[in-house]
């Protein structure tokens, strides 16, 4: 099995401190250790936690580099792992999944207690095989797909189908994902119910796709953007709801198109602050359930308590609650038959990735593809 034991050079984003530009720079990529495998970036898209990094929320450790959506093929495999080789193509995952600790065989969550979430930015011996002239580089979580190279850890890798396209790759390692997942795992979406979907970005679409995939007969889409409105209904979109068109509130108007009872789902996938009162009013009394997963700016947002106490429920999700190799796996398995191809609106070479930020102001932006030197 190769196990290459030269340091990479290559190129790769870096943000240097909350708010600080990004800058493409050299890096050295050390080898993998044991348990680790290097991956050879092929494919890599912008998904907003990387936004949210750069902007020091929530969790980001400086310097670091960035992107946590990518796929590549593995270069090299650490001497302890079996179920890589080199020349497989793989997903980096923020989180693991080992099939045996206490949340993992519960079958309730994904938030495995072995492979746990790195919210140091640093591999399990909190470390990173990255520097920049001799100086550590963190990830984020444990991912830094913005990069030629990047070191993960075998556990937090999935092997993919190598025909699966690359670009849809990418889109289902985090955004598209964490929707669909949430209508899938967490919301457990059921035939014949309805569903209202605040903010039609990929992780909205994606949660669109898995309520449309689990029968769900009323799929209600809401967003500001008018150029929303046909990819929703590429998804499966049954109504679409533009807030600006009406002074009502958004759970008033989902309210009026749902008998007058609201929804028995929500999503709530901006993470603005107000949206999330609105989502859980949006569902019906006694039995409404809210799946939270935009991640907002702030860390503690002021929540419409009697909306709850009427019987809802509000539950939050890390990547839509998939396990990050059983339940990612089906996903990566049924992705040509989602039309990935409607998300895929810009693309930039790694070199010009502050050019991306910009193209995601424009209203028809959904996903940004970032092109590798190599
Ligand atoms: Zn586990
Ligand atoms: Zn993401």
């Amino acid at each position: 099995m190769a196990n290459t034991s030269q340091v990479i050079t290559c190129k790769a984003a870096i943000c240097w401190g909350a708010g600080k530009p990004v800058t493409v720079e050299e890096i050295q990529v050390d080898p993998p250790k044991a348990t680790e495998v290097r991956v050879k970036i092929i494919c890599a898209s912008i998904c907003h936690t990387d936004i949210s990094y750069i902007q020091g929320l929530p969790y980001a450790k400086f310097p670091l580099v960035l992107g946590h959506e990518g796929v590549g093929i593995v270069e090299s495999v650490g001497e302890q792992v079996k179920n890589l080789k080199e020349g497989d193509v793989v997903i980096p995952t923020y989180i693991g999944e080992c099939e045996e600790c206490e949340n993992c065989v519960s079958g309730k969550t994904n938030l495995c207690l072995t492979y746990p979430v790195r919210l140091t930015g640093l591999l399990s011996d909190n470390t990173s095989r990255m520097s920049i002239r001799g100086q550590r580089l963190h990830h984020v979580l444990s991912c830094s797909t913005w990069s030629e190279y990047m070191v993960c850890d075998a556990n937090y890798t999935l092997k993919l189908d190598p025909t699966i396209d690359p670009v849809h790759a990418s889109f289902i390692s985090c955004g598209f994902s964490t929707g669909f997942g949430a209508a899938w795992k967490e919301a457990k979406v059921e035939s014949g119910t309805s569903v209202a979907v605040f903010g039609l970005g990929a992780v909205g679409l994606g949660a669109i796709s898995g309520a449309k995939m689990l029968g769900a007969t009323q799929i209600i889409g809401i967003d500001k953007n008018e150029m929303k409105r046909e990819k929703g209904v590429a998804f499966g979109m049954t109504y679409f709801i533009n807030p600006d068109d009406s002074p009502k509130s958004v759970s008033e108007l989902v309210k009026e198109l749902s008998g007058g009872t609201g929804v028995d789902y929500s999503f709530e996938c901006t993470g603005v602050a107000p949206l999330l009162t609105e989502s859980l009013e949006a569902t019906k009394l006694g039995t409404g359930k809210t799946i939270a997963i935009g991640a907002g700016t702030e860390p503690i947002i002021p929540f419409g308590i009697v909306s709850l106490l009427y019987g809802r429920t509000l539950k939050g999700s890390v990547f839509g609650g998939l396990k990050a190799i059983s339940d990612l796996s089906i996903v990566a398995n049924k992705c040509e038959e989602f039309p990935l191809q409607e998300l895929f609106t810009h693309e930039v070479p790694l070199i010009d990735i502050n050019k991306a930020f910009e193209l995601l102001k424009e209203p028809n932006c959904v996903k940004v593809v970032i092109k590798m030197p190599h």
